[in-house]
């Protein structure tokens, strides 16, 4: 169901803990922080920062994004003005033909597809469908009966690879819903003949006074839709629509995190009667990956190392999402010192890349042959003779 419907209940700002007026920086900001608090593999099995995590990347996907920041302000302030009232006054073709936000495509939202979430009672038991439904009560029981205007929001869900979600990726999904009809094309119509509705003249309702209040109720003969079809459609007995599997390819933004939602406009269900189709929400799984974890658009790698190599510095091939990268190791690195590579973490949605934190640590040889041995106890003396005492300074030392 619609997206917007959810994100009535919802404070995303709040969830992010910061003011509405937020600018983008620190909403992002924000976010990063809490997303590296909350990250599950700094908390393993912990469902509360597992849930934050997610609400947090949630709450980003929508505010953290211009577009979908507006059309959410928006709503907001239409549910805090109580201005959905407004639309009653149109006379119900508000509803019907759904109303859209100016602005570009992708900006739109159809409270139409809001009205017919109501009217399928799948949104009884949240506030939207309570606003909703006390709305049309008083305004004259539009809604409940009427047609919606699109097509229904469709949810699936994928699981993607590591890389696949740090790099972006396209991949086949199979759903199973409306599709256009392809005999009539959408229109319901066999001829594509229709004809006005006599009850209700075109209108979609009928106008009837009782005790003295105007009460409109969607027209019964045509639906709600005002026109009739004169020769319904044999194969979708004139809805317009059939139920099919599809495949689609769903391209998958670089930089997702586990159990974000993207959302893929005019991807869901086909409308009824031609009207235009719903939205396709993707919730993101990632696998974890045994050699990269994440943090935000940081990619983080652990390496293993020699004591030499950390002691005389050297290059070390360290893997990243494509090649792998040489990193230099100065002279005296200390054991779990975190390296920094510019630009060669998680893409971004600017076009560039987070970094890459490569961590040394050192891989001790369980056993070593004559020649290292008696090398290493050489050393050991040497080591011993320059002064070098690894426990000078320690607090536990004497
Ligand atoms: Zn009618
Ligand atoms: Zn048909």
């Amino acid at each position: 169901m619609a997206m917007q419907q959810e994100w009535a209940n919802k404070d995303y700002y709040g969830d992010l803990g910061v003011s509405s007026s937020a600018s983008a920086a620190d909403i992002k900001k924000a976010y990063r922080r809490l997303a590296r608090e909350n990250h599950p593999d700094s908390h393993p099995g912990d469902k509360a920062a597992e849930e934050k995590f997610k609400r947090v990347a949630e709450a980003y996907d929508v505010v953290g994004d211009e577009t979908k920041r507006k059309e959410y302000d928006e709503l907001k302030a239409m549910i805090s003005s109580g201005g959905f009232g407004r639309f009653g006054g149109a006379g119900g073709s508000g509803f019907r033909g759904g109303f859209r936000t100016t602005g570009s495509p992708d900006a739109e939202f159809d409270l139409g597809d809001l009205f017919g979430g109501a009217a399928g009672g799948q949104a009884a038991d949240s506030g939207f469908g309570d606003i909703f439904g006390s709305f049309f009560n008083r305004g004259g029981g539009f809604g409940r009966n009427a047609r919606p205007s699109r097509g229904a929001d469709v949810e699936t869900e994928i699981t993607l690879e590591f890389a696949e979600a740090a790099k972006g990726t396209t991949i086949p999904v199979e759903l199973t819903g409306d599709a256009p009809c392809a005999t009539c094309h959408g229109s319901g119509s066999a001829s594509g003949k229709t004809s006005t509705c006599g009850l209700c003249s075109g209108s979609g309702y009928i106008r009837e006074n009782s005790g003295g209040f105007g009460m409109a109720r969607p027209c019964t003969k045509c639906g709600g839709t005002g026109t009739i079809i004169e020769d319904p459609c044999t194969t979708c007995s004139g809805t317009g629509t059939v139920r099919r599997t599809r495949s689609i390819t769903v391209r998958i933004p670089a930089g997702v995190v586990d159990g974000q939602k993207v959302r893929l406009a005019g991807q869901g269900e086909a409308g009824p009667n031609g009207t235009p189709s719903g939205d396709l929400f993707v919730t993101v799984h990632v696998k974890p990956d045994p050699v990269f974890t994440r943090s935000g658009d940081d990619l983080e790698v652990t390496v293993p190392v020699s004591f030499s190599e950390l002691a005389l510095g050297g290059t070390v091939a360290v893997p990243t999402l494509d090649n792998p990268v040489k990193v230099k190791v100065p002279a005296g690195t200390p054991n779990g010192r975190t390296l920094r590579v510019k630009g060669r973490g998680v893409p971004k949605r600017s076009g560039t890349a987070g970094d890459l934190l490569v961590t040394v640590q050192v891989k001790v040889p369980k056993d070593l042959d004559a020649a290292a041995t008696s090398a290493l106890r050489a050393y050991a003396q040497a080591e011993k003779d320059s002064g070098f005492d690894p426990r000078a300074g320690w607090a536990g030392a004497k």
